[in-house]
């Protein structure tokens, strides 16, 4: 059977989509397979998974046109024909791909969009409450996905699936590939003060006081991640410690995956990097603003933790990407360093 997986972007939800890879693996071993389509910038993050086959990369940046894609399917469908789509994007893009190949079965996750969309429009935390425990809970994104789609499939004997697979061993879930080695020397703690949209990213004066305070409270050395767009990590410069690198802009998506491969605990917002991290089995401390650890984006490995403010106004879109529309970002503001320090001394990785 090949299947063709689809999810274009971002970085986070590529990576929570290797769950799903593993899953078939382990439903269907070496009997399948498995294509996935995503956007050219993320494809570093997967074309060394052991589980897909192939990596069809649109690189619409680089001048790709749907055309070009549809090319490329083609051409491992005349390989091997396609036997069903599943489309873990559901968006306009990913419904006109499907479109390509109407007569192909497919299947397409069900991203919840209403329930998300009415705990933003909710306002005050006693109805929030409500509809979350009733609809949410705090099963993760990744999980559910595959609950959803568990149903449908059958092992190579004709059985269907307990849910045992999905409660093992969290690296089963969501294991990145083999990676080429960036060795830093000695133990270190990853800081990934950057996130896809401005209001997500906790201030970066925080991250400098709590690398700080990192710094004087451990012997480890402690390792900004972060992109070249993200000059505000300039402000790590006051601290003058040959035990922080600052790395921002310095590293390629590979590299930085091999980073956090390796270290001791990646503290970090509600973005792709954490989310690399747990997939490598690296504790994570995440640190939620306008977005909500609801929506099931929570770090979900055994030693991993989050902190998330309760507020009538949170969260106030699905994405993070809208402005604030108060005085201030509360979400954000109001999350202490005291209070991620603590946290991460919780997570019993302190040493
Ligand atoms: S304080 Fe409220 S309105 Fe402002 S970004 Fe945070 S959740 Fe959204």
């Amino acid at each position: 059977m090949h299947i063709l997986l689809i999810r274009f972007s971002s970085m986070g939800d590529v990576v929570l989509q290797t769950a799903t890879v593993n899953w078939l693996r382990s439903l269907y071993g070496n009997n399948i397979k498995l294509s996935f389509v995503t956007s050219q910038e993320f494809a570093s993050l997967i074309d060394s998974h052991p589980g897909i086959n192939n990596v069809i990369t649109f690189n619409r940046r680089g001048g790709e046109t749907w055309k070009h894609l549809i090319q490329k399917i083609d051409h491992l469908d005349n390989e091997t024909p396609i036997d069903l789509i599943m489309d873990l994007h559901a968006t306009l893009r990913s419904f006109r791909l499907r479109l390509n190949y109407w007569t192909t079965p497919a299947l397409t996750i069900d991203k919840r969009r209403w329930e998300r969309f009415l705990l933003t429009k909710l306002k005050g935390t006693f109805f929030k409450r409500l509809i979350s425990q009733r609809v949410f809970g705090l099963e993760p994104q990744a999980q559910r996905i595959i609950n959803d789609f568990e149903s449908m499939f059958f092992d190579s004997y004709g059985v269907r699936r307990t849910k045992d697979f999905i409660h093992g061993p969290h690296l089963e879930m969501t294991s990145l590939g083999h990676l080429p080695e960036y060795k830093i020397d000695g133990k270190y703690i990853v800081l990934a003060p950057s996130a896809s949209f401005a209001p997500k990213r906790w201030p970066v004066k925080s991250f400098v006081e709590l690398a700080q305070k990192l710094l004087n409270s451990t012997n480890n050395k402690v390792v900004i991640l972060a992109g070249p767009e993200d000059k505000f990590c300039e402000a790590f410069a006051e601290i003058k410690s040959e035990r922080l690198l600052n790395l921002q802009g310095k590293t390629s998506l590979k590299e930085s995956m091999s980073i956090l491969a390796g270290a001791e605990v990646c503290i970090g917002n509600d973005s792709g990097m954490n989310h690399i991290a747990e997939a490598h089995g690296v504790p994570c401390l995440t640190i939620f603003g306008p977005t909500d650890p609801r929506f099931g984006f929570a770090p979900h490995g055994s030693k991993s933790k989050y902190v998330s403010k309760e507020l009538w106004c949170k969260p106030c879109s699905t994405t993070g990407s809208k402005a604030c529309f108060r005085d201030k970002v509360y979400c954000m503001q109001e999350i202490t360093v005291g209070e991620v320090y603590e946290t991460y001394v919780s997570m019993g990785v302190h040493s």
